[in-house]
């Protein structure tokens, strides 16, 4: 879409130009950019100080080889990043992927994302994402502690408590934090939060494994309770059969929906009588196997090659967790087709923007990612806290914060949006919402 501010359109270019060949970043600031408008018509201090200039800038970008040796003796050599966006509220926080898609404009556009999405939990963290090109899938335990101990090994030089706390994201589980824990301890002698995400036994947070999942359900249930609606009696199909969709079947089924359909990278399981969360649990979580094989102990569940078809099942509520661009407007208008009434994003920009606009065009009740799936990184805040006082809180206390925090992120953003008049535009008033608290703190600590 074309900016009617000129400003807005030569800073798009410049951002393209300064970053060729990374599209995903390039979509993830045009959408914040275009939200941005009235924003900026309101204050123009924020342009006379740089202030939009400077936060699509990352503010250092850290680029490493990481070496490691395969169980036959093998060497090889992957790509590691560390990108730490922006830290005007606090020490830079965001997830660390391994997966072979991941290259600078993969970290850039979330490490983006991650400014925004912090700020609405209303935490003091900044932003920032990191990650490598390895692929853990089909490497044995041995082989991942080597290649997270070699990762780390250069990580470690950047990060630390109150300067940039990394956590998990797609292949980086309870395994690999605790492998990079472990390496960061002994390198540092020091035993701090530097990572979020761990294993309850060495100062991990309970409720973090379910917290993204569970966060997108309460959004989602406070969007719809807003407009005298709920998950109860709803059919739901959910994307991915990672940690994000794994818990968001947990809690929809737990408001009462019944979730159908469930995915991984090679296709989806459709199970017209409510998935079986305990044996996904134990292909996904427990034995590191295919979606598929689902279908092998629940005779009335299909499986189908590919993932994109998994849209086209019919549902009122869709809950995309998966990865980004999984969701395209072919998949949006089959989902609008079959009377679709709310569609929330758990992975990161898993919508692609036409799918966004077809979505809201159609008057479904969208949620986007920086929204929807912040309860992640606010339970990894929480996990920095209780880190700091040498404390635990219950799981129902934690769990508690994390409901307020999202029932606040919804109407947080829905306020802002009506306040910038894209009244129901809940994308825009994310990107307003988490903008503006980050901007005012840029601003109050002059040109840095
Ligand atoms: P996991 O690695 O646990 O799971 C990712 C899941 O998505 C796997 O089931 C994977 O299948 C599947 N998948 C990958 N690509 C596709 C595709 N093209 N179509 C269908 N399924 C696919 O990752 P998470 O659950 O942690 O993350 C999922 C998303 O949520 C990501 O976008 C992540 O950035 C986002 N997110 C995660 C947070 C967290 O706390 N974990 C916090 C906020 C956002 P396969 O096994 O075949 O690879």
């Amino acid at each position: 879409m074309a900016f009617k501010n000129q400003y807005l359109a030569d800073l798009m270019e410049t951002v393209k130009k300064r970053n060729p060949n990374e599209p995903e970043f390039h979509q993830a600031v045009t959408e914040v950019l275009e939200s941005l408008e009235p924003v900026i018509e309101k204050h123009p201090e924020y342009i006379k100080m740089g202030v939009l200039d400077s936060i699509v800038e990352p503010e250092r970008i850290i680029k490493f080889r990481v070496p490691w040796i395969d169980d036959k003796g093998n060497v090889h050599v992957n790509r590691g990043f560390r990108i730490q966006f922006n830290s005007a509220i606090g020490p830079y926080k965001g997830g660390l992927r391994f997966h072979p898609s991941v290259y600078e404009g993969i970290i850039k556009f979330l490490g983006f994302e991650q400014i925004f999405k912090n700020s609405l939990t209303g935490l003091p963290i900044g932003g920032g994402k990191g990650g490598s090109d390895f692929d853990p899938k089909g490497k044995s335990d041995m082989e991942v502690m080597r290649f997270c101990q070699s990762f780390m090994t250069e990580l470690a030089k950047h990060i630390g408590p109150d300067t940039d706390v990394p956590a998990g994201d797609i292949g980086v589980g309870a395994r690999e934090i605790g492998y990079l824990f472990g390496q960061y301890k002994r390198l540092r002698d020091e035993y701090s939060g530097v990572l979020t995400g761990k294993g309850l036994t060495y100062g991990g947070s309970l409720a973090r494994t379910e917290a993204t999942g569970y966060g997108l359900c309460y959004y989602t249930e406070e969007m719809l309770n807003d407009h005298d609606d709920s998950f109860k009696g709803k059919t739901v199909v959910i994307s991915g059969s990672g940690n994000v969709a794994i818990f968001a079947t947990q809690k929809a089924t737990a408001l009462g929906a019944k979730v159908v359909a469930l995915s991984d990278s090679n296709g989806y399981i459709h199970d017209p009588d409510g998935i079986d969360l305990d044996a996904v649990k134990e292909i996904k979580l427990v034995k590191r196997g295919r979606i598929k094989e689902y279908v092998e102990n629940h005779p009335n569940a299909t499986y189908t090659e590919g993932c994109r078809g998994i849209w086209t099942i019919p549902c009122d509520i869709a809950l995309p967790c998966a990865t980004q661009n999984e969701l395209d407007e072919d998949g949006a208008k089959a989902l609008i087709a079959n009377g679709v009434k709310a569609v929330c994003e758990g992975a990161n920009m898993p919508s692609t923007p036409e799918a966004v606009h077809a979505f809201q065009s159609a008057g479904v009740l969208f949620g986007p990612a920086k929204a929807a799936n912040a309860g992640g990184v606010a339970t990894s805040a929480l996990e920095m806290s209780q880190n700091s006082m040498r404390y635990s809180w219950t799981f129902e206390e934690v769990d508690a914060k994390l409901h307020d925090i999202m029932v606040n992120i919804y109407h947080n953003s829905a306020k802002a949006a009506k306040e910038y008049g894209m009244e129901g535009n809940l994308v825009a008033g994310a990107n307003i919402a988490g903008f503006l608290k980050v901007a005012n703190a840029m601003l109050a600590q002059g040109v840095c």
